[in-house]
């Protein structure tokens, strides 16, 4: 079932999406080029904010469900996968867009990523890679450096570094992107892209992003000096052996853009028999029923 794009009229402006709630990030936090990618992308594709649902996870990322307009949900630490996911499935008309940090998503929530890919869900997720937990002072997250200190690890953290992509590509996924909070041109063409890819299933996008008051190491000068676009160079999203490659080897460069990107595998929506030609949404189907009848005689 496709998502409503409603590609008549001017659309919607950057304005509408605006929140008078004051902003609490710190200054030159990552979290500002999400925010106005996510804005440019959402007009760009001409959705206004009352036919979107965001979904946000706990961390200072999540600040951002007080300033950006449309339907929203701000849910437990780690479990934004799921509730995203349920909301997409019972109306499938609507874009869902869940957004979580790195912290959250690959340990307390780890277990829902996994089967999120591996279900090819048909919404969007968008990580807030800081590689850092920013809301509670600075710890060291599954993706910090092992021998970064920390405030709660000041000799670094005893467990190696999970190395994400590995793990996003070993989960057979059928969207990857990795965008930088420094270019937010591309980082609004990825978002939109991956918008659209929910249309056939589950799209994972690696948003890499400064903490200046926390990460020290992969700061914005670092990411600035070392992204660098891989679709400009040719790379064909298509080619999964190659965008595995260069996912994962960030030794020297790190690639953006849309990494890798197929089309033909089924959303889960699309696998369930019972909703095969069905053409109305679950929320359409919600109605009041009366079942004292079945109660017999235990009323
Ligand atoms: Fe951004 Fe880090 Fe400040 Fe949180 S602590 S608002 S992630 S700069
Ligand atoms: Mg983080």
């Amino acid at each position: 079932m496709p998502i409503s794009l409603d590609t008549a009229g001017s659309g919607p402006s950057m304005k509408d999406y605006h929140c008078q709630t004051q902003c609490t990030w710190c200054d030159a936090c990552g979290d500002y080029g999400v925010w106005t990618a996510i804005k440019r992308a959402l007009v760009e594709l001409k959705l206004a904010p009352w036919q979107v649902l965001l979904c946000y996870d706990v961390g200072c990322h999540g600040n951002m469900s007080d300033k950006l307009l449309g339907y929203r949900a701000h849910g437990l630490h780690g479990r934004v996968l799921p509730f995203a996911a349920g909301a997409k499935l019972a109306n499938m008309q609507v874009p869902v867009i869940a957004f979580g940090g790195d912290g959250a998503s690959f340990s307390e929530g780890v277990g829902h990523l996994v089967h999120a890919i591996r279900s090819n869900y048909p919404i969007t997720f968008i990580l807030h890679n800081n590689a850092n937990y920013g809301l509670t002072l600075g710890q060291a997250s599954a993706l910090t450096r092992q021998e970064q200190p920390m405030n709660a690890s000041p000799n670094g953290i005893p467990e190696h570094t999970l190395r994400s992509m590995e793990f996003v590509f070993a989960l057979e996924p059928t969207f990857v992107a990795r965008g930088f909070t420094g270019n937010i041109p591309q980082l609004t063409e990825i978002f939109k892209a991956a918008i659209l890819h929910q249309r056939c299933g589950f799209a994972f996008v690696d948003v890499l992003q400064a903490c200046p008051t926390y990460n020290h190491f992969a700061t914005h000068e670092y990411l600035l000096a070392r992204c660098f676009d891989a679709n400009a160079e040719g790379h064909d999203p298509s080619d999964l052996h190659r965008a595995h490659a260069i996912a994962v080897d960030t030794s020297r460069r790190i690639s953006t853009g849309i990494l890798y990107k197929r089309e033909d595998v089924p959303s889960f929506y699309d696998r369930l028999v019972p909703r095969k030609d069905v053409t109305t949404t679950c929320v359409e189907e919600v109605g009041m029923k009366d079942v004292s009848a079945l109660w017999g005689d235990l009323v």
